[in-house]
């Protein structure tokens, strides 16, 4: 039976950019070595770290004076790696979800870090606003797609301060005004690649500054200047970031990704507002287009596992919601296709018809 992958990460790819990767593990480009086998200074690998960070700056049209590397430990690494690069003296940071407060949680080793706002107390079900930014801060933190809670900040804040981004979770699905930060960095396993590799995009003039001793493999710069292959960077997980970056210029780029994004998401909310059996989990105007969450209605609580294995007959995949929120969760990264988000709001609707 046809399946459809609404799981939050590692998730759905492509499936050319499968179909591809799966073919070069079994031959790199006619060597008669698989891509698992060949080595990262093999001269035809190369050109595909080069490709990919090409494909990266170009389709984040990512300015002048910045490098893209890659490198491993996922983004739970670089919740300690840019403040150790980055944090001189203060740091504020946002707190809107279990990410955050692990990167807020890290940064306290290396100095002053402060929570600038904070959306707890109602279960992360909205995102913080108009809250004060001092002007003293060596960057403002803040997670763009909350995963869990399917909250998001669909665009590059207006601070006075330079901006550091965790986009590990909608990082490629729109545009991006990437002269306002610092750093962005991304687990890539959510919507660009197998699991294996962290993308993390620096503002070369804003490195060498903290004011502290950084092991090797700890200093951005290590990565920058050696092209991320200091030590053996993740071959295979590479090869597919390439893919699907190519994946994602055939189709338009990242404005296409966004009215795609906006499409899908529209077709899962209009449902779950219409639906009596359904609701939305947080506020409406921050609802992710990347991880839609919702509930049973009250009065329907008892039909939540009848309905996951409704659903689940019919082939969706990984709907069921983070323990921290419960019910269900539907991530629509890249890849999700229109075609998936109706079969599941037509699972919706079948089912609603029967009670
Ligand atoms: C999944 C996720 C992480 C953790 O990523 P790892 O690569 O597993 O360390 C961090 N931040 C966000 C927003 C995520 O969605």
């Amino acid at each position: 039976m046809k399946k459809y992958n609404f799981n939050a990460g590692p998730s759905m790819l492509p499936r050319e950019v499968i179909e591809n990767t799966a073919k070069q593990i079994l031959d790199f480009n006619g060597s008669g070595l698989s891509l698992m086998e060949i080595s990262h200074r093999a001269k035809d690998f190369q050109p595909v770290v080069d490709e990919a960070v090409a494909l990266i700056k170009e389709l984040l049209d990512v300015p002048e004076g910045y490098s893209v590397i890659f490198l491993g430990g996922g983004a739970s690494l670089q919740f300690m790696q840019i403040p150790a690069n980055f944090l001189i003296k203060k740091a504020g940071y946002v707190n809107t979800g279990v990410w955050a407060k692990k990167s807020l949680k890290e940064a306290k080793h290396f100095g002053e870090a402060i929570e600038l706002a904070s959306s707890a107390d109602k279960n992360f079900s909205f995102i913080p606003k108009d809250f004060d930014i001092p002007t003293d801060l060596d960057y403002l933190h803040f997670t763009t797609n909350n995963t869990i809670y399917g909250t998001e900040i669909r665009k590059d804040l207006d601070a006075p301060v330079p901006l550091i981004a965790d986009m590990s979770s909608d990082i490629m699905s729109r545009p991006v005004d990437v002269s306002k930060y610092t750093a962005i960095y991304a687990g890539a396993q959510k919507n660009m690649a197998m699991a294996g590799v962290t993308v993390v995009i620096v503002k070369d003039d804003m490195l060498g500054k903290a004011p502290r001793e950084l092991p090797t493999m700890i200093d951005y710069r290590t990565h920058v200047e050696k092209g991320s292959m200091f030590n053996t960077p993740p071959v295979v997980p590479i090869y597919s970031l390439m893919e699907t970056m190519r994946w994602v210029k055939a189709q338009g780029g990242l404005k296409a990704m966004d009215a795609l994004a906006q499409e899908r998401a529209k077709i899962v909310y209009d449902e779950i507002d219409r639906n009596k059996l359904f609701r939305g989990t947080v506020a409406t105007e921050d609802r992710s287009l990347m991880n839609i969450c919702f509930v049973m209605n009250e009065e329907y609580a008892e039909l939540e596992k009848p309905f996951f294995d409704f659903a689940t007959e019919r082939g969706m995949v990984g709907i069921k919601g983070h323990r921290s929120v419960g019910g269900f969760r539907a991530s629509c990264y890249n890849a999700q296709t229109i075609e998936g988000v109706k079969e599941l709001t037509k699972a919706m609707q079948d089912f609603e018809a029967q009670h």
